[in-house]
């Protein structure tokens, strides 16, 4: 177990100074259009969606028939299509809109992408597919190479689809199976249907005055175009834009990753910034293949992620970390402040005092980093982050913050307003024009938009009510993944099941399992349906109520896509919770509910 944060001595700070300073610099930044500020990719931008990766390859429209449909090719669809290939269902289509599968992955190719989860727990299925890991914190080629592996190993490209896009799922209530309609003129059936389509998958674009009117070249980070910037995703040098001068839009975790990148290659990079990130050490190494195959005794990827998950839990009680790094740190520095309360101060709200301390500690040490490495001191001071560290994504880098020591690399910091406008020739920023050849918007993607403008369908249940109008008060499933009313529909993500958002694929591994052990069993016993119990899609959502509610996303936080961009998120907000009793008591819940094969609240016919 690291040391590292009981070691070193603790910053001093004034908490009440510091939580005026946190309001102040969110209150600056609330703007009345929350997600409206952001323009939908569509119509006149349309083509900075375009695939820049893989062409299109004509094909006919399919009109068969397939076991199991999955949407969605990134970790969620592999997962899945992996396990139901291991329980013996043969015919399983993959629909993907990307040119192959990798979901996040497969878009996501800028320069310096990487995960930063440990890669020894954020790759799936590595003991399955034999594969160690080359760093701790791999790079995206090596990730997209893992699912490429993958769907090689389970045979998923044989029925896959991609450059597809669902546009209509409907039940077919007479046959007990799902109808799929796409953009490429397909109408297909499926008996089970998965839905798997990722939190982060539909870029956006700044609103900014003028976006339209720029004659220089742009793209979205999501779409990097290394036709025109050189280089490659590994990283190569990205020679064509030593004469260019480069702005890029945006500050948040995949800003920091690409950065080092462009401040290296630009002839002149300006850091377009409206709130920082917080920047802790990365400290990412190579992974010894002796240590490796010391360690990969049989089940031992699964050890792994038990282990960090329970770290990650209150009062799941481990003392060992495996993964040591900034997210088992955060928490257990969280426990330690809650260890030193006295007995009678461990109530909820000596608890919650605890880990304001904590906090402000950690967040301490990170603004000083940010004074340690960048030698001018009014940039140094613009680059720290003024909220708590789970406001936004925490990030964590070696190379981020100094790369604002490069003479040729400029901070232009807009004191939390956005850049201004943008002109034929430019960006400007409180009043100055920056005129650049190149504009890279790394300003994120749709999250608080309706699910159905994000996705592009919306799932046609029993007698015809939409999944949207189902939900209209608020989400109700069972596991997150069934739902009353949808036969035969599984939808894989974390939201009212584990919801263990430091390691989302420990959450896509356990529902991948589940899934396939729920088909095998309704085609073992002849059943063409599954179909949830009301009752039980009632008491699950009582339960998921009675628990702390929302974790992240406090109104009190700098605004972002944690909290709805600091709006109002409604009264269906308090159903995106997960298992009361945390991540790792949910894990080892649902592993019983499973094994017991009755699969209590499903109803099979
Ligand atoms: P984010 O939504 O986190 O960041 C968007 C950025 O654009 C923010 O800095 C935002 O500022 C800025 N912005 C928006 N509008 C303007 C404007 N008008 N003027 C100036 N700046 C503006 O997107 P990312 O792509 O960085 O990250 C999205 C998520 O993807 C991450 O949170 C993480 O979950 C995931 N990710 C994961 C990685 C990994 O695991 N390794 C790597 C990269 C991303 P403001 O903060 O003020 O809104």
């Amino acid at each position: 177990m690291s040391m590292q944060s009981e070691s070193k001595p603790r910053p001093k700070f004034d908490a009440e100074a510091l939580r005026r300073k946190y309001r102040e610099e969110r209150d600056k930044r609330i703007r009345q259009d929350g997600n409206e500020q952001y323009f939908e990719i569509a119509g006149q931008y349309a083509h900075y969606l375009d695939d820049p990766y893989t062409p299109i390859t004509p094909r006919e429209p399919k009109r068969d028939h397939v076991t199991f449909a999955f949407i969605g090719g990134g970790f969620s669809g592999l997962v899945t299509g992996a396990r139901l290939k291991e329980a013996g269902i043969e015919s399983v289509r993959i629909i993907e809109k990307g040119g192959d599968f990798g979901g996040t992955w497969y878009w996501n190719r800028y320069p310096g992408a990487q995960c930063d989860t440990a890669s020894m727990i954020y790759l799936p299925l590595l003991e399955e597919t034999r594969h160690m890991p080359s760093e701790k914190y791999a790079h995206a080629p090596e990730i997209l190479e893992q699912c490429y592996r993958i769907a090689q190993k389970f045979n998923l490209y044989q029925d896959a689809l991609f450059h597809t896009i669902v546009t209509d799922l409907e039940w077919d209530e007479a046959h007990s199976r799902w109808i799929i309609r796409t953009n490429r003129g397909d109408e297909f059936t499926a008996q089970f249907l998965g839905m798997g389509t990722g939190p982060l998958h539909v870029p956006k674009l700044p609103g900014i005055a003028g976006i339209e009117s720029f004659k220089g070249h742009s793209f979205h980070t999501s779409r990097w175009d290394y036709g025109y910037t050189g280089g490659d995703p590994s990283g190569a040098l990205m020679e064509k834009l030593k004469d260019k001068r480069v702005a890029i839009i945006g500050t948040g975790a995949t800003a920091v990753q690409c950065v080092p990148h462009l401040s290296r290659a630009c002839k002149a990079l300006y850091v377009c910034q409206r709130t920082p990130s917080s920047v802790d050490v990365r400290d990412n190494r190579a992974i010894d293949p002796d240590w490796f195959s010391e360690i990969s005794t049989p089940g031992w990827q699964q050890r792994w992620l038990e282990n960090f998950t329970a770290n990650q839990s209150a009062g799941a009680g481990t003392d060992v970390d495996l993964v040591q790094d900034g997210w088992t740190d955060l928490s257990r520095r969280i426990r330690s402040k809650i260890f030193e309360l006295p007995p009678e101060q461990r109530t909820p709200m000596g608890m919650l005092a605890a880990y304001e301390e904590s906090d402000f500690e950690k967040m301490e040490e990170i603004r000083a980093r940010a004074e340690q490495v960048v030698r001018d001191r009014e940039t140094a001071e613009k680059l720290k982050a003024w909220y708590r560290q789970l406001c936004k994504r925490p990030c964590f880098h070696d190379e981020y913050l100094q790369a604002f020591n490069n003479p040729s690399t400029k901070l232009v910091d807009t004191d939390g307003k956005g850049v201004e406008r943008i002109t034929e020739k430019g960006v400007v920023v409180a009043g100055r024009e920056y005129e650049v050849d190149c504009v890279i918007y790394a300003s994120g993607f749709e999250v608080g938009t309706p699910f159905e403008r994000r996705s592009g369908f919306d799932p046609k249940g029993r007698g015809g009510v939409r999944l949207s109008e189902y939900w209209a008060n608020g989400m109700r499933t069972l596991h997150g993944c069934h739902v009353h009313s949808f036969p035969n529909l599984f939808i894989q993500q974390p939201t009212q099941g584990a919801n263990l958002i430091s390691n989302v694929p420990h959450n896509l591994t356990e529902s991948g399992r589940t899934i396939a052990m729920i088909v095998k069993h309704a085609v073992a016993h002849g059943k063409s349906r599954v179909e949830l119990d009301r009752g039980a899609e009632e008491a699950w959502v009582d339960l998921l109520l009675s628990g702390p509610g929302l974790m992240l996303g406090s109104q009190e936080c700098t605004p972002g896509y944690y909290n709805n961009e600091g709006q109002d998120r409604g009264p269906q907000a308090k159903y995106y919770v997960g298992y009361p009793g945390g991540a790792a008591a949910y894990f080892k819940y649902l592993d019983k509910w499973r094994n017991t094969g009755r699969f209590e609240g499903l109803v099979f016919g």
